[in-house]
């Protein structure tokens, strides 16, 4: 049965002398794995398609095993996020956290358009701090966590000073702060972040022009929840606390003039 997918090349294995299994997200079958013949041959029809990134439509041959790669359509090479180390590293973080919180053949709704979208911003310059933090905050329903950020975790209140609790996984109001004491205290700003982050779509959060000191809140938090609730360790992040570490390594850009938050 043959099959013609729109996706996302999230992976590219070298496999024997010639071959490379890929791993793809696609639109309408959500993440699966497939044998690309030949596609190590610099002169194969399938090495530009089956690098990592790529967007493209997919003809896949489906047996009782793995698929076989038949063709393929460029529909996107992500250029610039090849040829940018900074968007590469970003990228590669968003697409092995898609990775990991996906299983083969199964269709989350929202994630391939997530990826889809993140990856484009990321291509078209956007601050890709900013877009895989908020992949982040997007993903954290797939892996299982519902932040509680409309009200009060504990008694349902929408009024009142707010905190931010691990415990909860969301928020707190000023009446039940004895439930967490270790909660962490928020402006009405970080508040707003945290409950647009959780529930717009990414298109608004690529306008946004964040701050160094804010986008730091928001990755400190976010984190936290990933490394005590959902227990994974990305490869990729090591690259990318080095790359924060030492922002002077990377070359200058300058940035569109957006609204600051
Ligand atoms: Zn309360």
């Amino acid at each position: 049965m043959m099959n013609k997918w729109e996706g996302i090349v999230l992976r590219s294995i070298p496999y024997g002398e010639t071959n490379k299994i890929v791993t793809l997200f696609t639109r309408e079958a959500g993440k699966l794995t497939a044998m690309a013949r030949g596609a190590k041959k610099p002169a194969s029809r399938l090495a530009a398609i089956t690098q990592q990134f790529t967007h493209g439509s997919f003809l896949i041959r489906k047996g009782k095993g793995m698929g076989t790669l038949e063709q393929g359509e460029q529909l996107d090479s992500m250029r610039f996020i090849r040829e940018d180390l900074e968007a590469t590293a970003y990228a590669s973080y968003i697409v092995e956290l898609i990775d990991r919180l996906s299983d083969d053949n199964e269709r989350v709704g929202g994630v391939y358009g997530l990826l889809h979208d993140a990856l484009h911003a990321i291509n078209e310059q956007y601050d890709p701090e900013a877009i895989a933090l908020f992949v982040e905050w997007k993903m954290l329903p797939v892996a299982g966590i519902h932040p509680i950020v409309h009200q009060c975790a504990n008694c349902g209140a929408t009024e009142g000073e707010f905190a931010f609790s691990f415990k909860e996984i969301g928020f707190l109001c000023h009446r039940c702060f004895h439930v967490d004491r270790y909660l962490i205290r928020i402006t009405p700003n970080q508040l707003k972040l945290i409950r647009t982050f959780s529930t717009v779509p990414i298109h608004r959060i690529g306008n946004l022009t964040l701050k160094k000191t804010t986008k730091d809140f928001m990755k400190k938090i976010v984190r936290t929840i990933y490394d005590e609730q959902v227990g994974i360790r990305l490869k990729s992040r090591s690259f990318l606390d080095q790359l924060e570490s030492t922002p002077e390594l990377l070359p200058k850009k300058k940035k569109p003039d957006e609204k600051v938050t």
